[in-house]
């Protein structure tokens, strides 16, 4: 199924500047916050009534009048979905989970990092709640459908070893990839970090398997760094892109 009339908000966050992204399709108000881990109080505000910050690009309306105008009453928030488990990604989700109890999907090989979110930002001096808990899993090629929204699950392991790139089909224009901290514009999350299962070739074989076959002008937007699409970081990113050394070893063997 395709979604037709797509809102996306998206909000950076915290002091790692993570991307949260807010999904709404227009005509129901369904709606879907991935990696909601950061300045929960913010991107609440603007959910519910428009008032604060507000996020940093949008596609859709800029105002409380204009959002009336759009047909759209009041969003509502059916799930959480998290590309991975780092705690900038997923620290505060314990607050989105006591406003509006919905489910909350990650990848299972995930759980083990999630269940260190709040250890990991003391780490950094952050003051993070209990850890939650997903309740619904990730799967490879699932196709996950919440309420009027639908979306692809690519399981995309390297940066963390359950992370997931999310995409959603558009009907009249591009498609939105959410890629987490797979890949960035001109550059790929780091491989290094503690208790993740970071491998890079690992991560080079799951964006040249998984990312690269999507349509060109897929819109990314990466979980750290400015919006990009696939053709672009699929002929010019030094690290994963048809010219770099892995992909040319990739299609070798
Ligand atoms: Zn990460
Ligand atoms: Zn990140």
């Amino acid at each position: 199924m395709l979604n037709n009339e797509l809102w996306i908000d998206s909000f950076i966050v915290g002091a790692l500047a993570m991307r949260c992204s807010v999904v709404t399709d227009l005509k129901t108000g369904d709606t879907v916050i991935i990696d909601g881990g950061s300045e929960t109080d913010r991107i609440i505000s603007w959910i519910e009534d428009f008032s604060g910050q507000g996020p940093d690009w949008s596609k859709g309306p800029s105002s409380f009048e204009s959002m009336k105008s759009s047909g759209l009453s009041k969003r509502k928030v059916i799930a959480l979905v998290n590309t991975h488990a780092h705690f900038d990604h997923s620290g505060e989700i314990p607050y989105l989970l006591d406003r509006y109890h919905v489910s909350w999907y990650l990848h299972p090989e995930d759980d083990y990092l999630q269940s260190l979110a709040q250890i990991s930002g003391q780490r950094w001096g952050f003051s993070l709640p209990t850890p939650a808990i997903a309740d619904k899993q990730l799967e490879d090629n699932m196709t996950l459908n919440l309420g009027s929204l639908t979306f692809e699950i690519y399981h995309t392991p390297g940066h963390t070893l359950g992370g997931c790139c999310i995409e959603v089909k558009v009907e009249d224009g591009p498609n939105h990839l959410f890629a987490g901290d797979t890949l960035f514009a001109g550059s790929v999350g780091r491989t290094d970090l503690p208790h993740s299962g970071g491998d890079f070739n690992l991560l080079a074989k799951s964006v040249i398997t998984k990312l690269w076959p999507l349509d060109l002008d897929t819109v990314v937007h990466p979980g750290h760094g400015p919006l990009t699409d696939i053709g672009v970081e699929k002929s010019t990113n030094p690290f994963v892109g048809v010219n770099s050394p892995i992909y040319v070893e990739f299609h070798k063997s």
